[in-house]
């Protein structure tokens, strides 16, 4: 999709600082993290959010749960514990429409969220 932050992202358009990608998902740094570690995965395929996943396309968010794990495997936070956030739409707080998991880590998160 032209008109999308994260699409731009996945063409290269806008710089990030990558920390996996294969055929379907790509994670990278939160600009602004929220958590020594914040680490955004995406699905490579341009979903609008969680409102949209549908049978069809709903293979990659296993996909992703699996990149999440690798992740907090081999930035060694796996142990200690991690929170994998979805906001959708406005009362979700999101602000990217293209469908994202927030991978935190690094510091005991406080729950309930705001
Ligand atoms: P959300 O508020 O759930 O839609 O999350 C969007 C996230 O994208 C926020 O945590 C932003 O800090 C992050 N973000 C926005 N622009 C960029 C960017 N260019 N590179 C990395 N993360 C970004
Ligand atoms: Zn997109």
């Amino acid at each position: 999709m032209t008109d999308c932050l994260f699409c731009k992202i996945i063409d290269g358009q806008i710089p990030s600082s990558k920390v996996y990608e294969d055929e379907f998902v790509l994670a990278f740094r939160d600009i602004d993290p929220q958590a020594p570690q914040h680490i955004i995965i995406i699905p490579k395929e341009h979903i609008k959010s969680a409102n949209d996943i549908t049978a069809e396309n709903s293979a990659v968010i296993g996909k992703i749960f699996e990149v999440a794990a690798k992740i907090a495997k081999d930035l060694g936070f796996a142990d200690n514990g991690f929170r994998v956030v979805n906001n959708c739409g406005e009362d979700g707080g999101q602000t990217v429409s293209h469908l994202h998991f927030h991978l935190l880590a690094g510091r005991n998160l406080g729950w309930p969220p705001g």
